[in-house]
């Protein structure tokens, strides 16, 4: 029996700033059952703090401490390691790292940068990296969906900077079995009782599929026909979104004497 849920955020609960039709009652669906309810995301545009605010805007009812961050768990480890980052981040994410060292960096942080991703940024990371400064990456998601066109992520320039210094980077966020470990302690339950419930078949449900969890794709946000095809591991659930995500783990017996 599933016990808890995760919710990725972008393009599952919102797409640009609109909830997904259903997606608020079905949250709230999902606690009314005893569910546990967790968000997590990749999103590195914006603080975890702009995210919880921009969410409680929208109709959604949550906590800071449901949310889960990938930019949340970099600053954990900067800290744990007592690294100087050299931050290559966008604007509205720098607020996450503020408070930490950042002068003459011995690690390089990549999240999604947008505009920041230029040449001279682009190379200042790499003649960091080949002084010694270890990689992390934020996620290794390559594309998302904004205003209705896909957008490149930060995974194709974590893949330019491992190429070109040939070494590989650290992942902290999805879909590093770590981060889904966190996400599934902090719920108390055994990661074969969570659901991960995500719109990237590759960071979303193929990562929480190798981590142990069970996993949902659905088919809004950045989904496209054909991605349930690219999922390696067995098991993986798709719905049509978040809405029915919910209604199957909240009454499981209508699917399996349907399907
Ligand atoms: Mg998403």
């Amino acid at each position: 029996m599933i016990k808890a849920i995760l919710f990725d955020i972008s393009g599952v609960l919102h797409v640009d700033n609109a909830p997904v039709t259903g997606a608020i009652e079905a949250v709230q669906l999902a606690r009314d059952e005893q569910k546990v309810v967790r968000f997590v995301t990749n999103t590195s545009r914006h603080t975890s703090t702009d995210m919880l605010q921009s969410l409680l805007r929208m109709g959604f009812d949550l906590s800071m401490d449901e949310v889960l961050t990938a930019p949340g768990a970099v600053r954990l480890v900067l800290q744990q390691r007592h690294l100087r980052p050299y931050c290559l981040v966008h604007e509205q994410l720098r607020p996450e790292f503020a408070d930490l060292d950042q002068t003459s960096p011995n690690a390089v942080v990549i999240a999604d940068a947008a505009e920041g991703f230029n040449y001279e940024n682009m190379n200042r990371a790499f003649q960091l990296i080949m002084e010694g400064a270890p990689l992390l990456g934020v996620g290794l998601n390559r594309y998302f969906r904004q205003n209705d066109q896909l957008q490149l992520d930060a995974g194709p320039f974590i893949a330019a900077l491992e190429y070109a210094c040939d070494v590989e980077a650290e992942i902290l966020g999805k879909p590093a079995s770590a981060f889904f470990q966190t996400a599934v302690t902090s719920t108390g339950f055994a990661a074969e009782e969570v659901l991960m419930v995500g719109d990237d078949a590759f960071a979303d449900v193929e990562g929480a599929l190798a981590a142990g969890l069970r996993a949902c794709l659905v088919q809004t946000g950045k989904y496209t026909p054909g991605d349930e095809e690219k999922i390696r591991h067995p098991g993986a659930w798709l719905c049509r979104s978040v809405v029915e995500a919910v209604h199957r783990v909240v009454n499981p017996s209508d699917y399996y004497s349907n399907k």
